[in-house]
């Protein structure tokens, strides 16, 4: 007997066909002799649809009282799913994030898990009950109010659970059959992982890959909690997300994992920057106090006849304006020229552990790019990702085009897609 930590997404329990069919999949589970503890999120856009209704309230909505409705969603798909359960014979409780134990910092809409207390929980499968947790939740430890965990923060949550109970595996069942090698909504050939390093994953998801979040994989990562992501619409077997491949897992990791984008940042050029020490560290300084992230950062050599260069770096589009007035401020004290902000950008990135050791990766990656006819505006790399800016309109070309250079177009099966809009 094995104990399973199990998390379906809002696409899952989308409506009450959708909770009668996890609660059977939850119930095969348990009657395969596992101990079974459920993490849901709300149903649908159902999140979605309360930050709609609080901003129509008030347009600055208070950080308490944000979370408190936010909760709401996946209270309803807990109670519901342990409704469906119980209607199958068998037992089922619900919690809340707060009562399963999950104790947070006491930032509102982003917080960290702090401690895992899961006692409840482990009391009520051992008297064999279904634990069902609502996900994305906590209670902070100072002041116990009710926070969340930010945007696609279940996943977290049932990492953070299995790592606390111990349990055996964490299974993420999603609205598509694993991890691909791309965003199957843009590539239709991607194929599906069998198994992924956590590093490797790592990348995919700070490069906008969106199946599953860096928090998450971070959290299984340093707790050794293998993840087994799949669809909750189908009986396949999914990705491996681990350490080591395990069982009849695939024993090598390919040479490259997989081609991941986003569009979701924009790129702030700063224009005539006096080339001598001190001007970078200004400027980044600037950005840092007003704690916006930044990403890549790109300095051009100066021209020798102004002794002038450009900085150009990217950061995430909603944190753009509070960027640019940051910079703004500065324009005296570094001496640049203008700002120049473009939202119309998209970031590709390349990722595989393999290409450490494989020469020539790079240069397939802008031939690919090249063929395509799509300019590259910006570059940077680690050790396992190479990633570059294009126009935002050239990204599923451009994925396209790098994914069959790399050799990895699927010749069979076309990815499916069951659900949700991969948000
Ligand atoms: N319901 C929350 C969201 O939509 C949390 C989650 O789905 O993981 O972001
Ligand atoms: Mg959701």
């Amino acid at each position: 007997m094995g104990l399973v930590v199990q998390k379906y997404g809002g696409s899952s329990v989308a409506d009450a066909e959708g909770i009668k069919r996890v609660a059977k999949r939850i119930v095969e589970a348990k009657k395969n002799g596992n101990q079974v503890v459920v993490v849901v999120s709300a149903m649908g856009d159902t999140t979605d649809e309360l930050i709609d209704l609080a901003q129509e309230v008030s347009p600055i909505p208070s950080g308490r009282e944000f979370d408190m409705l936010l909760t709401a969603g996946e209270r309803i798909s807990m109670a519901l799913l342990a409704m469906a359960i119980k209607n199958l014979g068998h037992e089922a409780q619900s919690f809340t994030g707060s009562q399963a134990g999950v104790i947070t910092d006491s930032v509102h809409n982003k917080a960290r898990i702090i401690d895992v207390t899961p006692g409840r929980i482990q009391a009520s499968i051992d008297e064999g009950n279904i634990a069902i947790v609502a996900g994305f939740q906590g209670v902070s430890q100072d002041k116990k109010d009710i926070t969340t965990l930010g945007r696609g923060g279940s996943d977290t949550t049932a990492v953070a659970l299995a790592a606390a109970l111990n349990a055996d595996v964490c299974e993420i069942y999603t609205d598509v059959d694993g991890v691909f090698t791309a965003d199957p909504r843009v590539v239709k050939k991607a194929r599906k992982i069998d198994w992924i390093s956590f590093e490797d994953m790592l990348e995919l998801a700070s490069s906008g890959s969106k199946v599953l979040l860096h928090r998450c994989v971070e959290y299984a990562r340093r707790y050794n909690i293998p993840i087994h992501v799949r669809s909750s619409f189908s009986g396949l077997q999914g990705t491996w997300v681990s350490n080591e491949p395990q069982g009849d897992q695939p024993m090598e990791q390919a040479i490259i994992s997989g081609v991941a984008h986003d569009t979701s940042e924009a790129k702030v050029t700063v224009v005539g920057v006096p080339d001598k020490p001190g001007e970078a560290a200004r400027i980044f300084r600037a950005i840092a106090d007003s704690e916006v992230n930044i990403d890549m950062v790109v300095q051009n050599v100066s021209a020798a006849s102004t002794g002038l260069t450009d900085i150009s770096f990217t950061l995430p589009k909603a944190e753009g304006r509070k960027a640019v007035a940051a910079l703004e401020k500065t324009r005296a004290a570094v001496g640049f020229d203008s700002l120049r902000y473009d939202d119309q950008i998209a970031k590709i990135s390349l990722v595989g552990a393999g290409m450490k050791t494989n020469p020539g990766v790079t240069a397939t990656f802008f031939e690919a790019l090249s063929n395509a006819d799509v300019n590259i505006e910006l570059i940077s790399t680690s050790e396992i990702r190479i990633s570059v800016v294009t126009r935002a309109d050239d990204v599923n070309e451009a994925v396209r085009a790098v994914h069959t250079a790399f050799g990895l177009d699927s010749e069979s099966d076309e990815a499916v897609v069951y659900g949700g809009t991969g948000r």
